[in-house]
């Protein structure tokens, strides 16, 4: 037996909660994890409450991310004693995920662990942080340069937006951080942004084009942000578009493509395939400085993981949760 989040949905309703969970259960696989370490990301949020059409069998162990040690294998790559860890290809959606002791997946969803990052490092980073290297490697390929100006990052103080100011100042660009919450401007400002700019600025319908400011952005918003985002873009800047924090429509004119010629480019962390996945993680070893994950992240048990799936979705979580699974 071990312990996990279960989530089950039947007459009684849509509930999760911490259960001791028969080992026979565990879904098909060619690799079995001792997982040490999960997370808490917005779409765990979405799937612990039912707020979002997320987990799509049950009963299902939530959980996008996952780090921990092989214990069985007969995947070629893997053998027992490996440091591994997980983000996405449904995992913790229509696969039992991370959220418990152990897990039995597909080995071709793995990666190695990093050696720059202990595996709560690495869930400290997870699938948000993950993904905003992703974003940042989308405006490296789109020729977005530090000399090029402001680099805006929307839901800054989440945890898309927490990496990604932190990578991009590394980096050398200069990072603008959006917030809806100012009073964690000094959080923002100790990760490497130079300014803090207001959500609500953002927020309501604006014009098809305002003043040009920004060679780039990671945007975590959509809807009237990340309308207003292209909108503010200068000419030829680059817009990558992860997230639906603010909504999943885009209320958007074509002026910033057909006149500034803006490139808005989407990213998905989910299905990415394994070599555009190693080379972000490789990435995370070299230009996210790890000093500045303490700040960014807490770490919880299990239980408490619970509670914290309504508040990621009130976006009142700052950072990033790790979970101690043990
Ligand atoms: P978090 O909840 O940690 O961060 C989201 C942040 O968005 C909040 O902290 C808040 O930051 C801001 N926010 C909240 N509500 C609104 C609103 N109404 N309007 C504008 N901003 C808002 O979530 P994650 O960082 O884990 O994920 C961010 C988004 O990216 C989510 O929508 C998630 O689904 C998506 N995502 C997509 C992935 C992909 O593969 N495409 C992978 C990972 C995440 P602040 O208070 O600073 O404004």
């Amino acid at each position: 037996m071990f312990k996990g989040i279960l989530i089950e949905k039947d007459e009684a309703g849509y509930r999760a909660g911490v259960k001791d969970i028969d080992e026979a259960q565990l879904p098909e696989g060619n690799v079995t994890v001792r997982v040490s370490h999960s997370t808490i990301n917005y779409k765990d949020g979405l799937a612990i409450t039912g707020k979002g059409p997320v987990v799509r069998k049950f009963p299902m162990v939530p959980g996008i991310d996952l780090a921990g040690v092989v214990e069985e294998s007969s995947h070629p790559e893997y053998k027992a004693g490996d440091a591994v860890l997980l983000n996405g290809w449904g995992v913790g959606e229509t696969h039992w995920g991370g959220l418990a002791q152990k897990a039995r997946l597909n080995g071709d969803w793995l990666v190695p662990l990093p050696a720059a990052f202990s595996p709560q490092q690495a869930m400290a980073i997870g699938t948000a942080g993950y993904t905003a290297m992703l974003c940042v490697l989308a405006l490296e390929r789109h020729g977005v340069k530090p000399a090029d100006g402001e680099i805006l990052v929307t839901g800054a103080a989440g945890g898309v937006g927490s990496v990604a100011v932190a990578v991009l100042a590394k980096l050398g660009y200069t990072v603008v951080a959006m917030t809806g919450r100012p009073k964690d401007a000094d959080y923002l400002k100790a990760l490497g942004a130079k300014e803090v700019v207001d959500r609500a600025d953002f927020s309501s319908p604006g014009k098809p084009l305002g003043r040009e400011r920004w060679a780039g952005a990671v945007d975590v918003a959509g809807s009237h942000v990340l309308a207003n985002v292209c909108a503010t873009t200068k000419y030829r800047g680059v817009v990558t578009a992860c997230g639906l924090a603010a909504g999943m429509d885009l209320p958007a004119s074509v002026a910033p493509f057909i006149l500034r010629g803006v490139t808005l480019a989407g990213v998905d962390s989910v299905m990415c395939p394994r070599a555009d996945r190693l080379v972000a993680w490789q990435r995370l070893g070299s230009d996210l400085d790890v000093a500045k994950l303490g700040r960014i992240s807490r770490e919880v048990g299990l239980a408490e993981a619970i509670p914290l799936a309504e508040s990621i979705l009130k976006g009142e979580v700052r950072g990033r949760v790790v979970v101690d699974v043990n």
